[in-house]
């Protein structure tokens, strides 16, 4: 396979091709992060990744993404960033240091930019840097090289991609300017040369530089491909050694890392660019396979492939791969774990590994000190990463599962358009019950005479869905959610969702996805580059369903669907015509109509079916029994409680279970 091809970056000798690239985990700021990362990124290191990049680490105070974060721009820091390249070397691997100025998208008071001009995604407006300014910045980007090499890093990432700084200097819709670093593109490239000039004087040859170059901004006024072209040729002249692709500007309003975007499906836009330069060029943007990179690289798509979440999901991506790529714990694209931890100040982990940032808490090497007889029961994501966790610290587990196939919900998320990755999450959870010989008994509801010559059980039953009683709520036009992710009932044309959670959206999205429409098409992206931007005409596709979707309270609705999705999803229901109702109060559902007032005034409206989409309950029958016969029983997932529950709280709950039954070292 090409992917485990050797390759050589500059000074570096790769063992394959797949990078693990720039992923901020909050570790940096944490207290003992450093300690944390270094055994983050050296397992990862072990598990085989080719060469790994840092989160973003800014080369000044200005240039941080908050206040107070990450930055390498002293001798006393380097004492901690060699923590990690020690570990890292250790395993055999290769690191990077990514150099990140946020510029005008850093969230706090002092930030920069080539312009005054206020991001749409930032309430802090930049200060625009003097042209003094501008030449001590990149003399800082030099500094902080300088220190890379001296903490043991092989190379550095310059962040000029995503609409950071270099990338705010490259487009004329953020500079302004009128001295030599604005006004014409050389005049708007400037800056990015002179920081790879000036890193090159300084480091010398045999220290990597990687350029992450914006090749497809997603806004308005964003580069053109000559410009983008053009950069990449100078860059290779100014002693770059790899140039990694950028993707987006954070600002775009265009997903480009979700679940929904296509595996690879920007590969074709640094394939645009392969011949231009001899340097390698690296691809990157929902690649979470080895065999999806193996087809960008036998395609000519690139030299490499950068993965970062995927090595979240899983540290061994690449040497499993190797030998069954079964036993890869897929990363699903969902953002739950990883970025919304982000932009919520907490530390990035992993919805389907919660390990992940976490790796001294729950070793994965770790066996029970006492191997005892475990029941789970329930087969949802609770319950499968209770068994698979209890498994391998070596206990006897059985599996109890009342339906003929494990999953649970994750059986109904994965019928959702655009979540099919949930299929590889299931096909993870089989593979490891068939690896640790788990007794999984399909079609057996458990019983607490079946249950009690079990050391410890796990209940992972889940949850049932929360009833909705209003006048005619009895009707057959009122149906719950399972049923129609099912394909038990016939839905009619004209739809009501009562409920604006996770699940109504999911459902609004089922019922208005339309076949035929392509992700490129359906968002306005411009396959042939000819545009600035890459942006063209949206065009959504056409819903066959009329559909409302309901909630009491006042908020807006899907406010609390995920921070980094939550707009996705949003948006793309509006494109659909979906029509969205706040500040309900529900009266009647009768001879086809809902009655029900908004806001006060009153309305009734004709529907074909009504969608009970109104959250959970929880669902734990055999609690009370088992406790009453004196057991040992932790209820976890929707068994425990129903409120604020999602995936990534039932897998976190089932390896927290699983630690909790013996002790273990
Ligand atoms: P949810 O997020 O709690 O939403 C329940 C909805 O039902 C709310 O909009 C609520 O709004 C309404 N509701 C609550 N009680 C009601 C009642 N008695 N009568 C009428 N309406 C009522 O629950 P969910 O949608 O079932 O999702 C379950 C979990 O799965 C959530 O934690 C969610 O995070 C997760 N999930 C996430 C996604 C995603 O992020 N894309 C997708 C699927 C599931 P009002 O109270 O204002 O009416
Ligand atoms: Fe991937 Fe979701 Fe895990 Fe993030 S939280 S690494 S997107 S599976």
């Amino acid at each position: 396979m090409l992917v485990y091809k050797p390759i050589t970056l500059g000074p570096l000798k790769l063992s394959n091709r797949i990078l693990m690239g720039s992923m901020h985990t909050g570790l940096e700021e944490a207290k003992d992060g450093f300690k944390a990362l270094a055994r983050f990124y050296a397992e990862r290191a072990k598990g085989g990744a080719g060469l790994i990049v840092t989160g973003g680490i800014s080369p000044n105070r200005r240039g941080a993404l908050k206040p107070g974060g990450a930055r390498l721009t002293s001798r006393r820091q380097v004492k901690e960033h060699s923590l990690i390249t020690d570990a890292v070397h250790k395993e055999g691997g290769k690191i990077c240091l990514q150099i990140l100025h946020g510029g005008r998208y850093c969230y706090h008071p002092f930030n920069v930019g080539p312009s005054n001009i206020k991001a749409a995604i930032n309430r802090f407006s930049p200060r625009s840097l003097s042209t003094r300014g501008v030449r001590k910045t990149v003399r800082q980007y030099s500094e902080c090289a300088v220190l890379a090499k001296e903490a043991g890093y092989d190379g550095i990432e310059i962040m000029g991609s995503e609409g950071y700084l270099i990338n705010q200097f490259l487009v004329t819709a953020t500079n302004k300017r009128t001295d030599t670093y604005g006004g014409s593109f050389e005049n708007r490239m400037r800056f990015a040369l002179e920081i790879i000039q000036s890193i090159r004087e300084k480091v010398g040859k045999d220290f990597a530089i990687i350029f992450r170059l914006s090749m497809l901004d997603l806004v308005n006024e964003g580069s053109s491909w000559s410009e983008i072209e053009m950069l990449a040729k100078s860059l290779e002249n100014h002693g770059v050694d790899a140039i990694n692709t950028g993707i987006g500007w954070h600002e775009a309003r265009i997903p480009t890392i979700a679940t929904l975007v296509p595996r690879g499906g920007f590969a074709f836009v640094t394939q645009k660019l392969m011949g231009s330069v001899q340097i390698p060029l690296i691809t990157t943007n929902r690649f979470n396979t080895i065999e999806a990179c193996e087809e960008a690289l036998a395609s000519g798509c690139a030299d490499m492939v950068s993965m970062a979440r995927p090595f979240l999901a899983d540290p061994e991506i690449v040497n499993k791969s190797k030998v069954n790529s079964n036993a890869v714990n897929t990363c699903i694209g969902c953002n739950q774990a990883c970025l919304d931890h982000i932009f919520k100040n907490k530390i990035a982990t992993c919805l389907v590994n919660p390990r992940a940032s976490h790796e001294d808490k729950w070793p994965r090497q770790a066996k029970a000190n006492v191997i005892k007889r475990v029941a789970v029961v329930g087969s949802g994501p609770a319950g499968l990463s209770a068994t698979i966790e209890a498994a391998r610290l070596g206990h006897t587990v059985t599996l109890f599962e009342s339906n003929s196939e494990i999953g649970g919900q994750f059986n109904l998320a994965k019928s959702i358009p655009g979540k099919d990755e949930f299929n590889e999450t299931l096909r993870y959870f089989d593979f490891m019950l068939k690896e640790f010989a788990v007794q999984v008994k399909l079609n057996t509801r458990a019983e607490i005479a079946s249950l009690t010559d079990y050391d410890h059980i796990i209940l992972a039953t889940g949850v049932k869905p929360r009833n909705w009683t209003i006048p005619g709520s009895d009707s057959k036009e009122v149906v719950s959610y399972i049923d129609v992710l099912k394909g038990n009932v016939a839905v009619g044309k004209r739809v009501a969702i009562i409920g604006a959670g996770g699940i109504g959206f999911d459902v609004a999205e089922f019922l208005t996805h339309d076949e035929t429409s392509q992700f490129l098409e359906e968002w306005g992206i411009d396959e042939t580059l000819a545009e600035r931007g890459g942006l063209k005409e949206p065009m959504p596709g056409k819903s066959d369903h009329h559909v409302e979707i309901f909630q009491r309270s006042e908020g807006k609705v899907g406010g609390k669907l995920g921070k980094t999705t939550g707009w996705i999803h949003r948006l793309q229901i509006k494109n659909k015509g979906v029509i969205t109702r706040n500040c309900i109060e529900y009266q009647s559902f009768e001879e086809g109509h809902l009655t029900f007032k908004e806001s006060g005034i009153e309305h009734r409206i004709a529907f074909d079916t009504v969608v009970v989409c109104a959250g959970q309950t929880s669902y734990a029958p055999l609690l009370d029994g088992l406790r009453a016969k004196g057991k040992s029983v932790i209820s976890i997932g929707g068994a425990l409680s129903a409120s604020k529950l999602d995936a990534q709280r039932a897998i976190k709950e089932g390896l927290e279970a699983a630690y909790e039954i013996s002790p273990w070292s």
